[in-house]
């Protein structure tokens, strides 16, 4: 780990802490997404790349032990006056597919011009249209790409992400897309959740025997991935035209079998039972547009979070968004990410998901922040050292030039991060 000077973050004018209100643990449901542990006139102390005080100004420092370590490195402290704007958490984006080499502007017109995302697919456009890209990609090629993104996200205040493999659909373009997210995460200072995919779509050599594609990934990617330590979550598209729910069952199994956690694209285009998959206690559901009520309670009961991605409804053109309102009023634990790709949401900013959230799904600023953050953190099973701002979870903030939280989504389209620090380096902004 590198060492890092002593970080003061003084003179905040609000510090959303989004600290736990009760003892327990969990991910946040219901009025507690509303909670947003806010102090006036803050200050926070990192050192080590850690968090160790959080208060307003006068308090933070107080502490016996804060005060020795702050005598002794005095000279080395690096003080951030954040000038009376807002600090939070930096974002956790726990949904997204950087590894793609170029836009899909063919899907774009096409869909302008009112053709369904199927019709796209049949058309020779959609997932499949990215993977000769990848698969002819020399990794270096790939690892710039993500680490362009890596970059853009943190300008935009996101310090956690998860990356998802899923454009090469063949061992080697998977594993190499995995490699290519190991090496820009090496070189970028937040932190990067690397994810297989590949169960993104069938590819067209498996059409007709997705079977024997199930098998390529059960018995020889997820356990290169997991051997080699390239991935700590296996994801699968289950959906009508991609992986039918008997297959997702198959290959949470293999993930479960070689110690991978598991997460979904669920009930994105079509609903699909999820009692099946609880056993495998995913980390989190994601899309979410259809789902049954009765499910929608089974869920309300587990830590599993539901990862809403309104970037791809928008960018879908879509009338329709997932019901948030609907799932956080059952008390189910939902999250907010970018669902950053190509294809059905090529934005990397979640304060733009924010503010979707806000005017497309019904969710208040302080839910949206919330869901941005520690349920995002939830989300990756990293809770315990992202997502809020409290002594001993890592130093990941974002400091937005405005006086008040609410501004993060109201200003949509335009960046108001004016820093972002992961893990206590200045990532971006400075
Ligand atoms: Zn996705």
């Amino acid at each position: 780990m590198p060492s890092h000077p002593p970080l003061l973050l003084a003179n905040i004018g609000q510090l959303l802490t989004l600290r736990s209100a009760s003892a327990s643990s969990v991910p946040r449901r219901g009025a507690d997404l509303k909670q947003l542990g806010i102090l006036h006139d803050a200050a926070v102390l990192c050192l080590g790349g850690k968090i160790v005080s959080v208060g307003t100004s006068k308090d933070a420092l107080r502490d016996p032990w804060v005060r020795e370590k702050l005598k002794k490195n005095r000279k080395n402290v690096t003080e951030i006056d954040c000038s009376g704007k807002v600090v939070l958490p930096g974002f956790v984006d726990s949904h997204t597919h950087p590894v793609f080499v170029e836009p899909r502007l063919v899907d774009f017109e096409k869909r302008i011009e009112g053709a369904s995302y199927e019709e796209i697919a049949a058309a020779g456009g959609g997932i499949r249209s990215s993977l000769e890209g990848v698969r002819k990609a020399a990794k270096a090629d790939l690892t710039a790409k993500v680490l362009t993104a890596l970059r853009d996200m943190a300008a935009h205040g996101t310090t956690t992400v998860e990356a998802k493999s899923g454009y090469g659909l063949t061992l080697e373009s998977e594993l190499k897309s995995l490699e290519a997210i190991q090496q820009a995460s090496a070189r970028w200072p937040g932190t990067v959740v690397p994810t297989l995919l590949g169960a993104h779509v069938v590819p067209k050599e498996f059409q007709g025997c997705s079977q024997k594609y199930v098998e390529i990934v059960c018995k020889e990617m997820i356990p290169q991935a997991a051997r080699r330590k390239l991935a700590r979550f296996v994801d699968a598209f289950c959906d009508k035209g991609a992986f039918a729910p008997e297959e997702t069952e198959q290959i949470f199994a293999a993930a479960e079998r070689h110690g991978l956690n598991v997460r979904a694209h669920m009930g994105q285009l079509s609903e699909t039972a999820l009692g099946p998959f609880l056993r495998f206690h995913p980390a989190s559901f994601d899309h979410m547009d259809h789902v049954s009520d009765a499910d929608v309670a089974s869920l309300a009961k587990t830590d599993t979070v539901a990862t809403l991605v309104p970037g791809a409804n928008y960018f879908l053109g879509m009338q329709d968004y997932p019901n948030a309102r609907r799932l956080i009023d059952a008390g189910v634990a939902v999250a907010l990410a970018t669902d950053y790709n190509p294809g059905t949401s090529p934005t990397i900013s979640m304060p733009m998901a924010m503010s979707l959230a806000c005017t497309h799904m019904k969710m208040s600023p302080a839910e949206a922040i919330t869901a941005a953050t520690i349920n995002g953190a939830w989300a990756l099973k990293l809770a315990e050292r992202k997502g809020s701002i409290e002594p001993g979870k890592d130093a990941d903030f974002a400091v937005f030039d405005v006086a008040d939280y609410r501004e993060i989504p109201y200003w949509f389209g335009t960046n108001r991060c004016s820093l972002t620090i992961a893990n206590g380096a200045v990532t971006a902004g400075a």
